[in-house]
């Protein structure tokens, strides 16, 4: 039962291969099934000349008969015997007069169920179409003519054949005609579901292939299909180029963003710089003029780090971004980091690590910056007198390095989106901690760059955790 269900639900309605396999099945279920009306209505016609023809025979037998008993006997008893003559166990025979009565009739007429001749006697009085009739339980095919004797009108001849035996065979074919094309649909339509599962087949690897192409595979991707058909290995051709030319713009774009954060970096470096001595000395500035100055100082700073982590983004989509892998101890990174961390903030930063000396192969100065990242993440989201913790653990062969803060955390619903690049949760708070919404994108790079993983657990109002996991 739960089968059946998760099958149904498994049918996309919309899909190209149901929409096929419907419209293939119902115009060959209408082929078939006009094959079957057809059959069956000439099969019926057949069965109707048939019999038509013989009554027909008997029909004009009767008149020569009557013409020669009536040359030996009375011309009703020459009637009656002919009628006698041409009665078998299947065929009956009656004449009315002009005046619509009976004159004679077959003998066995008793054989039939008062109701059935009853029946047959008021189809009699219709017009008679050559077509089979029912009359209680049995079938008949019945003609209707002028009797003429000898050029004299003696009434109207009816001649009637009990085809029961007959109609029911064909009946009986006839079912099993529909029968066998309900069967005949039904595998048709399981083949043609099966063949165009199989056609359709390159296209969905087409698309699984399509769907797992990021922006830094841009230039090493090519489609490829085995013995696609000529449709889809055209499509994939389309796609390939489509790619080279979505890479060629991917770079150049990359191109851009580098040129443009270092050829601003360093003029604004030296603004900074000068900015900064003229600050030291402090010679004759009025208190405006001061404050004037620090603000241009702080933004130039700011602008320095944003162009600085562009540069390194753009840097490590184009792969030039080059990690010094080397055995390092954590715990002494951790400390300096701590260490450095302290001298920019008055913030109580704990250090808690539950293993001894943890060696692993990082990037020593690129590991710094990503705590550096998440300990003044930790430090702008949260109230100046809460803590923030470091943590290092090992748990198999992985190190795991935590940052923890108790502050005003991050909501489900953003979690997921916090490591896309200018991704910033609350802009109206966030617009005084001065960030730019790249810092954790560079986390992110530069974990994955060195083999690991960075995740968030984060609840509001009550803190984040940020785990770095490393292998060791
Ligand atoms: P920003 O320069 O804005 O800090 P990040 O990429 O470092 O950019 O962070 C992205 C966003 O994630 C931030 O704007 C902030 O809303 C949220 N965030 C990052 N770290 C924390 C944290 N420790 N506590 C709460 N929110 C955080």
């Amino acid at each position: 039962m739960n089968k059946t269900r998760q099958i149904w639900r498994n049918i996309d309605l919309f899909s190209l291969r149901l929409r096929l396999t419907i419209g293939i099945a119902t115009v060959s279920a209408i082929g078939n099934g006009s094959i079957a009306i057809w059959t069956s209505w000439r099969m019926q016609q057949i069965l109707i000349d048939s019999h038509k023809n013989h009554i027909e025979q008997i029909a004009a037998r009767l008149p020569q008969d009557v013409g020669l008993y009536s040359e030996m006997m009375l011309p009703e008893t020459g009637l009656q015997k002919a009628i006698n003559n041409l009665t078998n166990t299947k065929t009956f025979l009656w004449v009315k007069n002009p005046a619509r009565k009976v004159v004679a009739q077959s003998p066995n007429w008793n054989s039939l169920s008062n109701s059935t001749v009853a029946e047959l006697m008021s189809k009699s009085e219709m017009p008679i179409k050559p077509e089979v009739y029912k009359a209680g339980q049995h079938y008949f095919v019945l003609y209707g003519g002028s009797l003429q004797v000898q050029g004299k009108v003696l009434g109207m001849l009816f001649v009637v054949q009990d085809i029961t035996r007959d109609q029911t065979m064909f009946l009986a074919m006839v079912r099993t005609l529909w029968i066998a094309s309900i069967l005949v649909i039904i595998v048709i339509t399981f083949a043609l579901a099966y063949y165009i599962k199989r056609s359709l087949h390159p296209l969905r690897q087409l698309s699984q292939m399509t769907e797992v192409i990021s922006a830094k595979d841009l230039a090493q991707v090519q489609l490829h299909l085995d013995n696609p058909p000529s449709e889809v290995k055209e499509l994939a051709q389309t796609f390939n180029m489509l790619l080279s030319r979505l890479s060629q713009s991917w770079e150049q774009e990359q191109e851009f963003v580098s040129n443009v954060s270092h050829e601003l970096r360093t003029p604004l470096t030296i603004v900074h710089g000068y900015l900064q001595s003229v600050l030291r000395r402090q010679n004759n500035l009025t208190p405006t003029q001061q404050e004037a100055l620090e603000t241009a100082s702080s933004e130039a700073k700011h602008t320095i780090r944003l162009l600085q982590d562009l540069l390194d983004l753009a840097r490590a989509d184009s792969g030039y971004f080059h990690f010094h892998i080397q055995s390092c101890v954590l715990n002494d990174l951790v400390a300096e980091v701590v260490g450095m961390a302290k001298k920019y903030s008055e913030r109580t930063i704990q250090i808690e690590e539950n293993t001894s000396p943890l060696k692993a192969k990082v990037d020593y100065n690129r590991l710094k910056q990503v705590l550096l990242n998440l300990i003044d993440n930790a430090v702008k989201y949260s109230e100046p007198n809460t803590p923030i913790i470091l943590k290092l653990n090992q748990q198999g062969q992985q190190a795991i390095l935590q940052v923890c803060d108790q502050g005003y955390g991050i909501p489900l619903q953003h979690q997921s989106r916090i490591f896309e690049r200018f991704y910033r949760v609350d802009e109206a708070r966030n617009h005084t901690t001065g960030g730019s919404g790249l810092g954790l994108s560079i986390v992110k790079t530069l974990v994955e760059g060195m083999g690991g993983d960075v995740k968030v657990l984060s609840k509001l109002g009550e803190g984040s955790v940020f785990t770095v996991i490393l292998p060791i």
